[in-house]
């Protein structure tokens, strides 16, 4: 079979990378090779911000209203190619086909929307004194911006970052994640045929530790947008604090559900399956600890536990899959180690555990068993790390204050849920659980407008709606006496 050989784009180009070497994609469900990707060097950076430069002035001085346009022309063609984009996505993570093409692709053209939206909207405040004199604020583009991706949800994140960043008027250079390269140099096309300007928005292929220090390093970089993990997050901030650049940071999460005794039950075991193990338990947001009061716990484990083992685990491009592959050989290794760990640790495992062969096309994929264990300390290292897999764990507690101390003893603080219809202890535990996101009787409900991101080992600031476009711009008070 012919491997694709992905590009970069570069000032409204396709370009063969200067490269400093090259990565074979594997589709981590059939663990064939599907592409060839390049390791794109200084060199690729290098040019890649200097086109972004080069296209600032007229993109920052466009009128509001012709960049609404454009944004949302990507968004329209984002939609209008979206078989073409999940597939692309399924085949570079081994996520079911359903997933891609109902939810993250179309959360995609969503971002661009809501943001093309916030171009025109955005605005600054003014501080009056009567009679003396006024104050109000400038909000402008930063200049070059860089935004770096995770694989998780490939073009979903991407488009979170690299969207307000052209809203609020910078030009961009992007990297998404060498494990998902496809949907991002697909995108570029989509943005040369909805008008955006060559080198407003430029991406770069390639591997963190080359490609991705390059661009963070580059002196003409004015602000990093990452989401990815924490021990990256720190590598990126150590270069980046010492020359005061602004940094957003979207890290891991080891995340608690909190089941109180009297939640409603049904709904509350749908969407803990969900929760668990939607995208293979490889989404930030999925919940890790699931922290049960003692009332419930007997019947919720019997019933969860049967829910779970009915889930079809397989071949993504089947309709019917619930859950597809991990994403890699490596992740594979890693969450396996995790659930050995867990059995040291005096973890009993109540289902999965292993991994799993696929009859046909996906027999030599990476597939993993959703795996529930119960049996072990909140602070033990199962508990404290972040998996990022199909495995959680069930922690049963008595009291309100157990279960606000369980779930606060963490080094993360991304996400947590409560599930209770008592709205006074929903609210106690909103106020006393240190996350930065709350969602009480529901998950993964989405209004962009809401600040996003965590606290403590999870990240640095907040993404979403006016946070993005404020982190994308640097304010300026003039301030006119009159008097
Ligand atoms: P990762 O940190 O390995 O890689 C993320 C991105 O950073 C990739 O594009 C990678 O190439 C790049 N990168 C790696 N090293 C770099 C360096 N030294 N300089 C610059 N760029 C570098 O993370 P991953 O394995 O791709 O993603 C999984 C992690 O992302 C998990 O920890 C997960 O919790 C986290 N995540 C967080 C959120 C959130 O919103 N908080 C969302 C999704 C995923």
């Amino acid at each position: 079979m012919q491997l694709l050989k992905i590009k970069n784009y570069i000032n409204g180009q396709y370009l063969e990378a200067q490269s400093e070497g090259e990565i074979l994609n594997i589709n981590p469900a059939t663990n064939e090779p599907i592409s060839i990707i390049p390791i794109s060097s200084n060199a690729d950076i290098n040019q890649a911000v200097s086109a972004a430069t080069a296209a600032f002035p007229a993109w920052k001085t466009m009128s509001h209203d012709a960049r609404f346009r454009i944004l949302n022309a990507i968004a329209d063609q984002i939609e209008s190619h979206a078989q073409q984009l999940a597939e692309a996505e399924t085949n570079d993570t081994g996520k079911p086909l359903w997933l891609s093409k109902s939810i993250e692709i179309p959360r995609a053209a969503s971002n661009f929307r809501f943001f093309a939206t916030a171009s025109m909207q955005f605005a600054s405040e003014s501080h009056y004194n009567p009679g003396q004199n006024i104050n109000f604020t400038l909000r402008q583009a930063l200049g070059v911006v860089a935004c770096i991706s995770p694989w998780n949800l490939p073009l979903y994140l991407f488009s979170w970052k690299i969207a307000p960043a052209l809203a609020a008027g910078n030009c961009v250079v992007a990297k998404p994640s060498e494990l998902s390269p496809t949907t991002a140099m697909l995108l570029g096309d989509l943005c040369t045929k909805a008008g955006l300007p060559p080198g407003v928005l430029n991406i770069v292929q390639g591997d963190g530790p080359t490609t991705g220090s390059a661009l963070v390093s580059h002196p003409s970089i004015k602000a990093v947008s990452f989401t990815g993990g924490t021990a990256t997050g720190k590598k990126i901030s150590s270069i980046l604090a010492p020359q005061f650049k602004k940094l957003s940071l979207e890290l891991g999460g080891k995340n608690p559900c909190i089941l109180f005794d009297d939640c409603d039950y049904e709904k509350t075991l749908n969407e803990l399956v969900r929760l668990s193990f939607s995208n293979q338990g490889q989404i930030c947001l999925c919940g890790s600890r699931i922290i049960i009061q003692s009332g419930i716990y007997d019947r919720l484990k019997k019933d969860f536990v049967k829910r779970v083992e009915q889930i079809k685990i397989g071949d993504p491009l089947d309709p019917d899959t619930r859950m597809g592959s991990v994403i890699s050989e490596q992740h594979k290794q890693k969450v396996l180690s995790y659930i050995e760990l867990a059995r040291q640790e005096g973890g009993k495992i109540l289902t999965g555990g292993t991994t799993h062969t696929p009859q046909g096309r996906c027999s030599q994929g990476h597939f993993i068993l959703p795996t529930i264990i119960e049996g072990l300390s909140p602070s033990c290292r199962t508990n404290q790390e972040e998996i990022f897999g199909p495995v959680i764990s069930l922690i049963p507690f008595d009291t309100m204050d157990q279960a606000i101390q369980i779930a606060n003893e963490s080094p993360y603080g991304l996400a947590a849920t409560i599930w209770t219809q008592d709205l006074k202890k929903a609210h106690h535990l909103a106020e006393q659980i240190n996350t930065g996101i709350v969602w009480i009787n529901c998950w993964l409900v989405r209004d962009l407008r809401t600040p996003f991101g965590g606290m403590n080992q999870s990240g640095l600031g907040r993404e979403g709606g006016w946070e993005a476009m404020k982190f994308f711009t640097e304010s300026k008070n003039v301030c006119i006496q009159y008097s």
